[in-house]
């Protein structure tokens, strides 16, 4: 049978082994709902990216926003990586993990003034700035603690990455980023204000993205840029083209990404501009397909025209199906010699949109656990207490040990932070 996905993920017998560890005896060793992530599959997604990079100036971005577990982010700064972030908490996390500040990309069309403060305190090596507004906000902030921040634009390129609409993002309607026509007035106007430095130029244009194209017209667009306003004498040191390559989660066939990096460097080259720094910011295509996420069967409730599987995760777990219409592959962890059917996969909360998958043969039985695969991006990073329940637990794989790394979240710890109001304004008891 054939896996999407990652090559550490394999059966064993009938067993479904992620890195040679059995998943079964990890669903009941640490429980369900469980996030299960590889370290090696993680770094061999790294590895891929750098194979392509090697002997250029460059610099790989994890955008932390995909999986921001401590254990996640301490494996790629160990590897030298940096890191995309998007708010002052991501850039507490990096820090908390090992991280360098000097290797931080901080994006996000809405920075507040106490976040852009906090990354000038810590040194981050540059703020993708997205708005004129927001230029001024932060050459203002900068120069009042007596400090200048090193800047690139975002620039909207207008090009369609041919993506889901709530993960486009590189398209003239969207709220990202500054429109390639008011680019040269917002790099003139950055390098006139005190408190910043111009240094470079990025975009991102989406996510979940299949094809070369969309990548190597927005470098194209953003290389048009870097000349003309090197005409007007300002230097762009790196062009960041971002992150959004994406995975196999059923037959996708998205660029490998050393073919993606070497078109990119092959297209600088062309374009005279092989000796500027290259950065990406790659987030799901380093851990989406290193996660699954484990779920037990509590109830088979068979009907007469649909067949509905209960199980304990829900998209309070998981959003990206009832968010994004997502498909994910999912797979009982043991086989069984049952009958298949077919199963609609939900969750127990109170919501209709409330499913993992629709229309699933699936061989099963009351009690099993199931994989949710290619669950490591966007998974835990966006798990809610929808419905009072506790998130998830997460476990890392390494060097053939199964370690937590972050405990299943205790229903003392929903309230924590919670008021009662005082006596006097309750309302009067109705009896
Ligand atoms: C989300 C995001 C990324 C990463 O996107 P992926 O699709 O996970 O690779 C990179 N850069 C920015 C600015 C982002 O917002």
């Amino acid at each position: 049978m054939n896996l999407p996905g990652s090559p550490f993920l394999a059966r064993d017998g009938d067993r479904l082994c992620l890195d040679g560890i059995d998943l079964a005896t990890l669903g009941q060793r640490f429980g369900t709902p469980l996030y299960v992530y590889s370290q090696a599959a993680m770094l061999d997604a790294l590895a891929r990216y750098r194979h392509a990079l090697a002997g250029r100036k460059h610099l790989i971005c994890y955008a932390m926003k995909a999986n921001s577990n401590l254990a996640v982010l301490q494996t790629f700064a160990a590897a030298g990586c940096g890191f995309d972030i998007v708010s002052g908490g991501e850039l507490a996390r990096v820090l908390a993990a090992g991280g360098r500040a000097d290797r931080i990309v901080f994006s996000g069309v809405g920075k507040t003034a106490a976040e852009m403060e906090q990354a000038l305190l810590a040194g981050v090596r540059c703020f993708n700035v997205e708005s004129v507004s927001e230029l001024r906000r932060l050459s203002g902030v900068a120069a009042s603690i007596g400090r200048v921040a090193p800047v690139s634009l975002r620039v909207n390129p207008d090009v369609d990455a041919g993506t889901h609409p709530y993960i486009s993002t590189g398209l003239r309607d969207n709220k990202f980023g500054i429109a390639h026509e008011q680019a040269l007035d917002a790099y003139r106007l950055a390098a006139s204000l005190p408190g910043l430095r111009v240094i470079g130029i990025d975009c991102h244009i989406g996510s979940q993205i299949t094809q070369t194209a969309p990548y190597l017209d927005a470098l194209d667009k953003l290389l048009d840029l870097v000349e003309t306003i090197g005409r007007d004498g300002i230097t762009i040191e790196h062009v960041d083209v971002g992150g959004g390559l994406g995975i196999t989660y059923t037959d996708e066939q998205p660029p490998r990404a050393e073919a993606l990096v070497a078109q990119l460097l092959a297209r600088m080259d062309a374009r005279g501009h092989g000796h500027r720094e290259l950065l990406l910011e790659p987030g799901r295509s380093l851990v989406g397909n290193a996660g699954v996420l484990l779920t037990e069967v509590l109830y088979l409730k068979p009907g007469a025209t649909k067949n509905f599987c209960i199980v304990d995760a829900a998209m309070n777990d998981l959003m990206r199906p009832a968010l994004y219409d997502a498909w994910m592959a999912i797979e009982p962890v043991q086989s069984r010699e049952l009958q298949a059917l077919r199963w609609d996969v939900v969750g127990p909360v109170c919501e209709s949109g409330d499913w993992l998958g629709r229309e699933r043969e699936l061989a099963i039985a009351e009690g099993d656990i199931l994989a949710v695969l290619s669950a490591g991006a966007y998974g835990m990073a966006m798990a809610s207490n929808y419905n009072s329940r506790p998130r998830a637990a997460e476990v890392m794989i390494t060097s053939g040990e199964a370690v937590l790394v972050r405990e299943r979240e205790q229903v003392t710890q929903l309230c924590a932070g919670e008021r009662l109001l005082p006596m006097e304004s309750a309302p009067e008891s109705g009896d």
